[in-house]
């Protein structure tokens, strides 16, 4: 399955200009890029020129919609939208939104709901808060994916994709530090075997788990495996406001797929 990186801006740049250029200089840097799905998330007001000047080359992905298609609900974005101004991803249930914000896991549900309604495919942030021995696997993974995905038939959950993000990894954490990529891969594992149980294999055959947490050039590449299916992409936040080195990620992650070793 084609590697899925994603580029989550989070509140960042702080003036449209600045969102023009940072996706302008990914989106040259890139080239036609091939054998990787690059997606930008930026903040919404950036959405339209974002997509604007990053044409073919990358997708768009929103950080986050609202659990319903329309009505009263002030200073909500619609999954509906989103979709009419051609974004494809939405960032569902990201740590900093159920931490800031108070989102909990009903609330994340009826965004994945209404998101698939829309014709968005969610991004389903699931991780633990605190960095516990790794031969733990903490229960709260379990717990976010199946509260996420409840009710939700099957068939509906085609190609989502799940991102693994230990809280304690993510680069605004304090005391920060990356994931091993031997755990990442553990984790993807054990992930894509709850899919299995919730959903059945053919329907977890279809969705990718993917990694964010301090990932940055240099060790971007090392949480994909290439011999069996464990992380099969990146979330990067901080590494992702600076396109030379959005750029690298990117490339890395290509030649790892495609066995280059130049
Ligand atoms: C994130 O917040 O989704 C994230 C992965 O951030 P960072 O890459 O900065 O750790």
């Amino acid at each position: 399955m084609k590697p899925l990186v994603v580029a989550n801006w989070k509140m960042n740049p702080t003036s449209l200009r600045a969102a023009e250029a940072l996706a302008r200089r990914i989106a040259v840097g890139l080239g036609n890029v091939s054998g990787v799905e690059v997606a930008i998330a930026p903040p919404f007001p950036y959405l339209a020129v974002v997509g604007r000047v990053t044409r073919q080359r990358t997708v768009l992905a929103a950080q986050d919609a609202w659990a319903g298609a329309s009505g009263a609900y002030t200073g909500a974005v619609s999954p509906l939208m989103l979709r009419d101004l051609g974004v494809r991803y939405v960032i569902l249930g990201h740590s900093e939104r159920r931490r800031f914000l108070g989102e909990d896991d009903g609330l994340i549900n009826r965004k994945v709901k209404a998101a698939l309604v829309a014709r968005l495919i969610p991004i389903i942030a699931i991780g633990e808060e605190h960095r516990e021995s790794q031969a733990v696997t903490p229960p709260v993974l379990a717990q976010q994916l199946a509260r996420a995905l409840d009710g939700i038939p099957r068939r509906r959950l085609r190609a989502i994709v799940i991102a693994y993000e230990p809280v304690w990894a993510i680069s605004t954490t304090p005391g920060a530090r990356p994931d091993s990529p031997d755990n990442a891969t553990r984790r993807a594992l054990y992930i894509r075997k709850l899919l299995v149980k919730l959903l059945g294999p053919s329907v977890a055959d279809t969705i990718r788990v993917i990694y964010g947490g301090s990932a940055t050039a240099k060790n971007a590449s090392s949480f994909l495996a290439t011999d069996i299916r464990g992380m099969e992409g990146l979330l990067i936040g901080g590494a992702s406001l600076n396109a030379e080195e959005c750029i690298t990620i990117v490339q890395s992650i290509r030649k790892k797929v495609r066995g280059d070793k130049s």
